[in-house]
């Protein structure tokens, strides 16, 4: 068997050992099928109880109640940007919705949103993310059909420790990169969506959660594969669903209910996190972390070595000795730059407290 690195990549990113090996498995044959699940009609009644198995374990894991409505959608986190305007902006006459930018991806989704409708930027404009702007800075639209925020911003490492008030408007999440890694109240927000590749499985399958009052607005120029009606209608199968994507996804789903449900990975998740902050806060600037305290992501952690702007040699030595000790995807995205550690669920404390050490002798030898 070849040996593992270790991955911190921020997506597609690790997946559970154990359910890399039952997949690998039940590769030839499924269940007996004499299939692979790549192979099976998404009508057949062996993928049917896949798809209902799987999103009964993430009701089950998130206490949804039955007036919403989980969808396994194609198209990623990206579709979702249209997809959210396309069947939401209606809501109300004035056509326009709320949004919070915090970082790289709720641009985007606000970008994608001004096709559809007006965009209201809730807060100030800013190139620099590094937080959440205060309350007092705030600017809601007194007529948004929603508000839409991220939750966690994979490229910028800012992650919401609350949600958002938002006085009845519906609430629309995209939680692509923290989906699972922690409980949260659905009952609290009028839409859900996150992309799988992160902590919930591998890339292909997008989990759209809506409550039930929200469907019925779309817009007439919504492609049909992306109307949440009648997505919702069909059980997701308008089309050809992402079949194997939704296996994974139900492999790690069950996975995630053995290692002790979504507590479990809120509590692992501190760990890891803490582990490595606690290490940039007592390294006297050799390790400068880019975000406010109450704004730090537990799933992303960008940084910059030997100063706030970062010095690039030795941000190359880090990379490379990494590489070299079986640690990969350490590089910082390309806007930031830098370095960004990503601790989605399926990395391990162990292999988190691997790297912090690491660190440590990093900074002993070249500060
Ligand atoms: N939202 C967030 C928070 C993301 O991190 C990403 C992908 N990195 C996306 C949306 C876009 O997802 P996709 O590539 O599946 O379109």
């Amino acid at each position: 068997v070849p040996r593992r690195v270790i991955n911190f990549s921020p997506g597609p990113a690790k997946l559970p050992e154990k359910v890399l090996q039952q997949a690998s498995k039940e590769m030839l044959n499924y269940d007996n099928t004499g299939l692979s699940v790549m192979e099976m009609s998404h009508r057949s009644a062996e993928f049917s109880k896949i798809m209902s198995t799987a999103e009964a374990d993430l009701r089950d894991l998130l206490n949804i109640p039955d007036n919403y409505k989980v969808l396994f959608l194609q198209g990623g986190g990206s579709g979702q940007f249209a997809a959210i305007p396309l069947n939401l902006m209606n809501l109300k006459p004035a056509r326009v919705a709320d949004y919070k930018i915090t970082g790289a991806w709720s641009s985007k989704a606000a970008k994608e949103a001004e096709k559809y409708g007006k965009v209201n930027l809730v807060l100030p404009e800013t190139k620099k993310y590094t937080g959440i702007p205060c309350k007092s800075t705030w600017n809601f639209h007194p007529e948004a059909s929603y508000v839409y925020y991220c939750d966690n911003e994979t490229v910028h490492g800012v992650e919401y420790d609350h949600v958002p008030e938002t006085n009845g408007v519906p609430l629309v999440c995209d939680m692509s990169s923290n989906f699972l890694s922690r409980p949260f109240d659905i009952k609290k927000y009028g839409v859900v969506i996150a992309g799988a590749q992160k902590n919930i499985g591998c890339a292909g399958v997008t989990v759209v959660i809506i409550r039930e009052d929200l469907l019925g607005y779309t817009l007439p120029e919504c492609p049909i594969i992306f109307d949440y009606k009648v997505q919702v209608g069909m059980n997701s199968l308008y089309n050809t669903p992402p079949t194997y994507s939704i296996y994974i996804m139900g492999l790690v789903l069950n996975w995630i209910k053995e290692e002790g449900g979504l507590e479990a990975m809120y509590e692992r998740s501190l760990i890891k996190a803490r582990a490595v902050y606690d290490l940039l806060d007592s390294s006297d600037g050799f390790y400068h972390c880019l975000v406010a305290p109450n704004a730090r992501s537990r799933m992303n952690i960008p940084l910059r070595i030997g100063g706030p702007e970062g010095v690039p040699e030795l941000e190359k030595k880090f990379i490379e000795e990494t590489q070299k000790c079986g640690m990969i995807s350490l590089k910082g995205h390309r806007s930031v730059g830098g370095i960004r550690i990503s601790l989605y669920n399926a990395v391990t404390v162990e292999e988190t407290l691997h790297l912090v050490e690491f660190m440590k002798e990093f900074m002993a030898v070249n500060r």
